[in-house]
């Protein structure tokens, strides 16, 4: 997807004109909410001073802990206390693998049932908790109500992890600004929007993920064009490596939840400290006294960051990029403290690294001002929209696609067109929504279908109905089908990119272009063949209602050519659907007249003229 900038009109405002917006990075192992105050992105404070809040919740009857709290509980009881809840938002059961967790998952109608003592819980309800939390400390240091909120979500979530994360921010009472991209929330903190053009590269290495996103920004317009990564690689692996190393020759008895925790907390405490420190004691745990220095946790953990070398020449190989043609590479989240890491990329592309800012903030500080300028807070006369990655589109006659939003449409947009029906008393009508440049439905995306139903009978042709393509400014698509003159309406939610990566995108854009010949004229057969039918079927109804103004040689032609053309549609030759129609008409022009003076007669008889409007 891309993001494009618009001007938007409406000046700063007076300082009691300020709308209260927040951003809020809402991550798998840490979330944090910041606003603009005074001027400046900032952090907001927990009343312990703490900016960094875990995304972990613990239940327990009528006890529910969040954050630091929450965190404290998680082994001696694991089972209520939900830690990287983001993993399984808009997942179903089958998405994942319960045996990886250690909460009991089940399935919850569709999506993920969650045990826990006070019931099942879903994700979008366990994020809710997490981002109402943080919506309370946030009213409760600004001393006012939150107007609205930017969230942001990584690069590659799909459709189903989008509306989820909206879905919490609704349960959270939260009004929902926008989604935005992590890696973009990244590069506006750090004001790479404001550059002509370039290629950004952001490094985003968290507690358990790692992801990897290159953006392009060209005049004006900021375009995810790659995204890697790992889901099972973060700060968690390096502290495991100092656990083992602590663990290894000592005697200590696994088994007892306590000391295990707290040698994960020591592991943990002694890599954060090795960031700053040159070497670290550990002698708090009982029976072991060991020296740990920067030297030996970075080769320890030279297979770690290795592999996210790995990953980014992945991710360059994708957007056909190589290390000179990077114009900078933001180093974001918690993990990239680390010194071994930030050597390791600065080494790899041979440039000094964007990391002034605090990398487990940046995400949520360009979520604030991106927030800020949403809210009209701002002079700032640029917005951040993103556009349609391809067409959007339904299923005409003859499995051709009608196109309603083209694509790099602008977001949000809504555009309709009128349909009509296609056969005589037609009550319903199925909209089969698709994705795609290409003029056949079989070689575009099915997105979803729906039917609409009540259409008043009428003749064919008769009958009105608006299609309406709505796609709001996360990308999330609604089609409604409204029938005009009864006002019988139908609609649908439908993932426009659901699944989709933009490797995809690419992959259907370039086959739109090398068929576009052979589309127009695969459209065009499949036009006549529809022409063909709908000209079959009128006729076979006129026969049966009006036989009787033939004599027999005249419906025996009829029929011979009806079969004729009937034959033909099996066939791809358009040139001879073309002739057989023309003949068909031909043999028909006649009994089309007479039906015509029939029925005026009919319509005539015991009317005096003066009643007549013709
Ligand atoms: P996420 O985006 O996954 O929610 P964060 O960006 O907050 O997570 O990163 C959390 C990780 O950062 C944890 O593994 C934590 O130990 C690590 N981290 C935080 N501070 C430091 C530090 N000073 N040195 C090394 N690692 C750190
Ligand atoms: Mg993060």
């Amino acid at each position: 997807m891309a993001l494009l900038q618009i001007s938007e009109p409406g000046k700063g405002t007076l300082p009691h004109e300020h709308r209260h917006a927040v951003g809020i990075d809402l991550g798998t192992t840490n979330s944090l909410i910041a606003s603009v105050i005074s001027g400046q992105a900032t952090i907001i404070q927990d009343e312990d001073n703490v900016k960094i809040i875990p995304s972990i919740v613990h239940y327990k009857d009528k006890e529910l802990l969040i954050g630091e709290s929450a965190k404290k509980r998680q082994l001696d009881d694991p089972k209520n206390t939900i830690s990287s809840v983001k993993r399984l938002m808009g997942k179903s059961l089958s998405d994942v693998n319960p045996k990886d967790f250690v909460i009991e998952l089940e399935d919850g109608n569709g999506t993920i049932g969650i045990k826990t003592n006070v019931g099942l819980k879903s994700p979008v309800e366990i994020s809710a908790e997490i981002l109402r939390h943080l919506r309370l400390l946030a009213e409760k240091r600004l001393g006012h109500e939150i107007k609205g909120a930017v969230i942001t979500v990584p690069a590659y979530f799909d459709d189903a992890q989008r509306q989820a994360t909206k879905d919490a921010a609704k349960v959270a009472d939260i009004n929902v600004l926008r989604l935005i991209n992590e890696p973009t929330a990244a590069a506006l903190a750090y004001g790479l929007d404001k550059k002509v053009e370039g290629n950004f590269v952001i490094y985003d290495l968290g507690g358990g993920t790692f992801d990897i996103s290159i953006l392009r920004l060209d005049k004006g317009l900021f375009e995810v064009i790659a995204t890697h990564g790992d889901s099972s690689l973060g700060g968690d692996d390096f502290d495991q490596l100092i656990e083992q190393w602590i663990i290894k020759d000592a005697n200590i008895p696994m088994e007892d939840v306590k000391i295990r925790q707290r040698i994960k907390e020591v592991a943990r405490k002694t890599k954060e400290s090795l960031t700053t420190k040159p070497k670290v004691m550990i002698d708090e745990l009982e029976g072991i006294n060991k020296e740990l220095s920067k030297e030996a946790f970075a080769s320890l953990s030279a297979h770690l960051t290795e592999k996210t070398i790995s990953c980014i020449k992945l991710a360059l190989h994708d957007a056909n990029l190589t290390t000179d043609q990077i114009t900078g590479v933001v180093m974001v989240g918690g993990s990239t403290r680390m010194p071994n890491i930030q050597a390791a990329v600065k080494n790899f592309f041979g440039m000094p690294l964007l990391n002034n800012i605090n990398p487990d903030e940046v995400v949520a500080l360009g979520a604030a001002e991106q927030a800020n300028i949403l809210a009209g807070n701002t002079n700032h006369d640029l917005l951040l929209l993103d556009v349609t990655p391809l067409s959007l589109g339904i299923e005409t006659m003859g499995e051709i696609v009608e196109r309603i939003i083209p694509r790099n449409s602008t977001l949000p947009v809504a555009l309709a067109q009128e349909f009509t029906t296609y056969q005589d008393g037609q009550t319903g009508m199925v909209i089969h929504v698709v994705q795609g440049e290409r003029d056949l439905v079989k070689d575009c995306r099915s997105l979803g279908k729906f039917t609409l139903k009540g259409i008043p009978p009428m003749v064919a042709g008769a009958a009105k109905i608006r299609v309406t393509f709505q796609v709001d400014a996360d990308g999330l698509l609604s089609v409604s089908a409204k029938e005009l003159s009864t006002g019988v309406e139908s609609s649908i939610e439908v993932k426009p990119s659901y699944g989709i990566d933009d490797k995809q995108i690419k992959e259907m854009l370039a086959s739109s272009f090398s068929s576009a010949e052979s589309d127009k004229e695969n459209r065009a057969l499949a036009e006549v063949k529809v022409e063909g039918k709908q000209i079959i079927t009128m006729i076979q109804e006129a026969l049966n209602a009006d036989k009787a103004l033939l004599n027999k040689n005249e419906i025996d032609l009829i029929y011979k050519s009806i079969n004729e053309l009937t034959n033909m549609l099996e066939q791809e030759d358009r040139n001879q659907i073309e002739q057989k129609i023309t003949h068909l008409n031909e043999v028909t022009a006649d009994f089309a007249e007479r039906r015509m003076d029939h029925s005026i007669n009919k319509a005539l008889a015991g009317k005096k003229i003066d009643t007549l409007e013709l």
